[in-house]
Formats: C-alpha cells, structure tokens, sequence
C-alpha cells in the first residue's frame, strides 16, 4: 500500500487503468476437477491472477499428536511459485505466505463439517502461478471449489474478493498497479445466502461511509462469483455424467 495518491488511477471519467469501472470485477473464470490426481481440484482466473488449488482428505492426521478426537484440521499451504511475479520470487515459505495459508483455513474451518471427520486432517494447497493483486481472495474462492469437488460436506460455497481505495474513490477488486499506489486494501470472503463474513482484512484506512460503500460494491460481486462457482461444479458434473465410467487401474498410465 503505497499511499500516494498522486497517482492518477483513475481518469475524469471514472475510468480506471485497465478500462473498468470502479464497481467491476475483472474477468474470472473457474474450472472445477482439472487435476486427477487430487481428491479435489479447481483453477481460477481472475484477471491476470492464475490460481490452481488441490484439496485432499479427509485423510489420517500425521503427526499424531496434531489430531483433534473431535473435528477435522484444516491445513492450507498458499504458496506463490518463483515466476508468478514480475521479479523472481525467492521460493519457499516466508511471513506473508504463512499468513494467507493460516487466514485461508480460519475461513473454511468455519463453513466445514469437521465434526464429521474427528482426527483427520484436510489439506489444502494453492498455488499461485501468476499474480496481480487479489491473489488472496482467487485461491478461497478456488479452494472453496475444490473443497466441494473433494466432496466434502460444508455449509456453503465461500466467494471471496477484494475492495480498496485508490484516488480518494472506493473501488472494486484492486489489481496490481491499485494495489501499489492505493490508499487501502480490504479483502474479504462471505457466505453471500447468509453475510457472514469468514475473512475481512484491511490494509490502509477507510472511514465509515467509505467502509459501507466497500461493501456496497462488494455483496453483488460476491454473488457472481458464487454463482461462477456453482457454475463451475455444475459444468464438471455434466461432464462427468457423459463420460464413460472410467477404470481407475487402466485409465491412466501407472507410476513405478
Ligand atoms: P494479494 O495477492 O492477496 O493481494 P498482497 O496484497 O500481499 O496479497 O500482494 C499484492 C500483490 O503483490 C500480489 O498479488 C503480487 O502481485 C505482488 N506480490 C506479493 N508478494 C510479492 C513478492 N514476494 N514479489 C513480487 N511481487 C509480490
């Protein structure tokens, strides 16, 4: 958050950089099941950001002594790989990373059945393979998917976006170049069918009114993207139902 607002990001006209206005999202895309591999997958674009997460489990908690007798864990590891970015990332875990993996399972603890799976562990992993700000919000809401492509039962699907301010003007999910010469970054994730908010976080200041105009123009962005979301299991599932069932033992060429 750079703060200087004497950047123009956004012309006379409302207009800002990438040619939206202040209420649009970018353009997203969802696909649901794209790995075999895992027990659930998605891949999701929202502008130039390039998110794929896979979900497995519920599987037997190791180490032991991290089960809980009485839910499921949920372990997410976020990682942003070397040549998402601009200038090469220097690869491996660090603050900001461990941060948006612990934020990331707080959320989905909330809306997963874990009481229905005492001592295991479900893990969740994203990756970022190209980013533009809002990197955060496409891996919950790509996760989100590929936690009910695993099939595992939650209250609902979570959609997750980011709102900010640029230029004194509360504007709708932040790429790249907002990010950095912005005045604030808020993003956050919500069941849309009930408001509850399952992440909120706010880099920068807002006022009052600037804040209930944040979420003005977050509630319906919300909303399509949950329905991008429903979408997205919707189109797997017809696939699905037209393929051949599929012999996991001859489908695919064996490893070893
Ligand atoms: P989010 O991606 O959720 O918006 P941040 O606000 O921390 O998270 O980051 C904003 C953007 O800054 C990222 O999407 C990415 O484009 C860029 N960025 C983050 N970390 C790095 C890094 N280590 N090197 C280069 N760019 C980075």
């Amino acid at each position: 958050m750079g703060g200087n607002s004497n950047v123009k990001l956004i012309d006379d006209n409302g207009i800002r950089i990438d040619g939206r206005r202040v209420d649009e999202l970018r353009n997203l895309k969802i696909e649901a099941g794209v790995l075999k591999r895992a027990d659930g997958s998605a891949y999701v674009e929202l502008g130039k950001n390039k998110v794929l997460a896979a979900v497995y489990g519920p599987r037997e908690c190791h180490p032991r002594h991290m089960q809980n007798p009485a839910k499921a864990i949920i372990q997410c590891k976020y990682n942003m790989i070397a040549f998402s970015v601009g200038d090469r990332k220097r690869p491996g875990p660090d603050r900001r990373s461990v941060e948006i993996s612990k934020i990331i399972s707080e959320a989905f603890e909330y809306v997963v059945f874990t009481e229905n799976y005492p001592r295991t562990s479900i893990d969740i992993y994203i990756e970022v393979l190209q980013a533009n700000a809002g990197t955060r919000c496409a891996g919950l809401t790509a996760a989100s998917v590929a936690l009910a492509d695993a099939g595992i039962p939650m209250k609902d699907l979570v959609p997750s976006v980011a709102v900010g301010k640029v230029n004194d003007q509360v504007v709708l999910d932040l790429q790249k170049e907002e990010d950095n010469f912005g005045q604030a970054d808020v993003p956050m994730a919500m069941i849309p069918r009930t408001g509850e908010v399952l992440l909120l976080q706010m880099d920068g200041h807002l006022t009052r009114v600037q804040f209930d105009r944040a979420m003005e123009l977050a509630v319906p962005a919300l909303h399509q993207i949950y329905a991008a979301q429903k979408d997205a299991l919707a189109r797997r599932y017809a696939v699905e139902q037209s393929d051949e069932p599929e012999d996991p033992a001859t489908s695919e060429p064996q490893e070893g």
